[in-house]
């Protein structure tokens, strides 16, 4: 598999490291549910198959962390972008 990192272009996966979903937020420690929405936050996630926006950070690379849309049923790789920034062509 091979990521287009927005900063040094095509790369390898080996250059990688992933850290799982980048749709999930830390929930507001106000909250009612706060204590379920932590125990759920820190431990539970989807396991989608199909589109997906993932965490990656270019540790053997310019050490920045992006967000890449992948298929987890082929591993296409869709849009990249640098985390931290909206999807391109989307608001924040
Ligand atoms: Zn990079």
């Amino acid at each position: 598999m091979r990521i287009p990192c927005p900063f040094c272009g095509l790369r390898g996966h080996e250059e990688f490291v992933v850290d799982g979903d980048a749709t999930v937020t830390r929930p507001a420690p106000g909250r009612p549910d706060a204590p379920t929405a932590a125990v759920r936050f820190v431990y539970l996630r989807d396991n989608p198959a199909g589109w997906h926006r993932e965490w990656w950070f270019h540790a053997f690379g310019c050490e920045r962390w992006i967000v890449v849309e992948r298929d987890t049923v082929t591993h296409a790789v869709g849009r990249v972008w640098s985390a931290g920034d909206p999807a391109p062509g989307e608001d924040r």
